[in-house]
């Protein structure tokens, strides 16, 4: 069963980091706060799930969070046997829990040599090291023997097959305060959802949606910029030279008195609705008008639990210019720095990815559809991770752009796993 765990009691009154994030208009350029999604439950994809629902139904929407709690001990019985990964994308673990820390993935078809075998999870030596894997997603027949994964299989995570019908099953996912830049987190007490689709086809993907801002207090604290303390190299609604930002920004107000949050939660929800009957699995950063969760908890979780991290805004220009990502600066120090040294290639392709299936949805793309910016999203992102402006304050938020939209988010994202 995974198990999260709400984060130690995050001193909501500490000023927390910085978010890079956030900018207001100022500068013209746009104001969020790089919010973060997290997403996928502990396989990088969520493999193969037995489904329970009927494969005709596909989304499903729904689903009652359900409570995950952790089991540090987990027995298992020693085993020398090989295993054979039946996800498309799974997750190796630190420990017998989507709570731990993830150490890597293992592709389709790869093997792994298991020394342990519990209920749920399998203990695997993966680079030479003792590291655990979910046996949802391994069978212990080898590759090419053409079995399915049953046997071997339980649910390792705790998915919950809710309701048999059309209703995709979810887990609430809390914040662990042993992930890796956890502590660098001043708000994380709130919980993000992950859904899992029930679609006849998964894509084995767990996409993080992360509706921007829609955090109460977090433009009073703030969270360092960088994990190693260095400095911006761009400015934004937080300066470049500046070591701390707000930690979620309010976000901007559209022409039409229309808060940004606002906006950023409805295309959220129909992205994810849209995801899932894909096939794909999502974790929703914030479904409601606020989420306890600053950009860096955010993040945090997106790179636990998702892989990769699409976070929703508007820019706060006035000129309805079109819709672009943020790019990591190409600035030498920057881009030398980890986690932006290992992922800063990811994050642009994804980037890249979401305005080619804007622009295919029929989307007005601004300029060569990318600006550099220095945001704490991406310095804290170990997985792809994205902060896509789908316009700005003079943009027609309407139901039906807001479903153009969708549409060629979910293109984009299509594009970038098939690439
Ligand atoms: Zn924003």
């Amino acid at each position: 069963m995974r198990k999260l765990w709400i984060g130690a009691a995050m001193a909501a009154l500490l000023v927390t980091g910085c978010q890079a994030g956030t900018f207001h208009g100022a500068d013209g350029t746009k104001n969020q706060a790089v919010v973060r999604e997290s997403g996928a439950g502990d396989t990088a994809a969520s493999g193969n799930y037995v489904n329970s629902a009927d494969a005709t139904d596909q989304v499903s929407r729904s689903s009652r969070p359900i409570v995950i709690t952790s089991e540090p001990a987990v027995s298992m019985t020693n085993t020398d046997d090989m295993v054979t990964v039946t996800g498309s994308q799974v997750n190796i673990r630190s420990s017998a829990t989507t709570a731990s820390q993830r150490l890597g993935t293992v592709s389709q078809g790869e093997t792994l040599k298991r020394t342990g075998k519990g209920d749920s999870w399998s203990r695997v030596v993966y680079n030479g090291k003792e590291a655990y894997i979910s046996n949802r997603y391994i069978t212990a027949k080898a590759a090419g023997q053409g079995n399915s994964p049953a046997a071997d299989q339980q649910s390792g995570e705790t998915i919950q097959n809710s309701s048999p019908g059309n209703q995709a099953s979810s887990e609430t996912v809390t914040f662990n305060t042993s992930w890796k830049y956890a502590e660098f987190s001043k708000i994380s007490s709130g919980t993000a959802t992950l859904y899992r689709s029930t679609a006849a086809v998964k894509k084995n993907h767990v996409i993080c949606v992360n509706a921007g801002h829609g955090t109460k207090g977090g433009s009073s604290v703030k969270t360092q910029c960088h994990p190693d303390g260095s400095a911006k190299v761009t400015g934004g609604t937080t300066g470049a030279g500046a070591t701390s930002a707000v930690a979620v920004s309010s976000g901007m107000t559209f022409a039409d008195g229309t808060p940004e949050s606002q906006v950023t939660l409805a295309m959220a929800k129909k992205l994810k609705e849209k995801l899932l009957a894909a096939g794909y699995d999502v974790l929703m950063i914030r479904e409601t008008d606020d989420v306890q969760l600053d950009n860096i908890a955010r993040t945090v979780m997106a790179n636990n639990m998702a892989d990769c991290h699409i976070a929703l805004h508007w820019d706060s220009t006035e000129k309805d210019k079109g819709a672009f990502y943020m790019s990591v600066p190409n600035v030498a120090s920057y881009r030398s720095m980890e986690p932006v040294a290992s992922n800063w290639q990811k994050h642009n392709a994804l980037g890249e990815s979401l305005v080619a299936g804007l622009k295919n949805a029929g989307v007005k793309i601004f300029s060569s559809g990318s600006m550099e910016m220095d945001l704490t999203q991406t310095s804290f992102s170990t997985i792809p991770s994205i902060d896509i402006e789908l316009g700005d304050k003079k943009s027609d938020h309407s139901d039906a752009v807001l479903n153009q939209l969708a549409d060629g988010l979910l293109d984009g994202i299509n594009r970038y796993f098939m690439s």
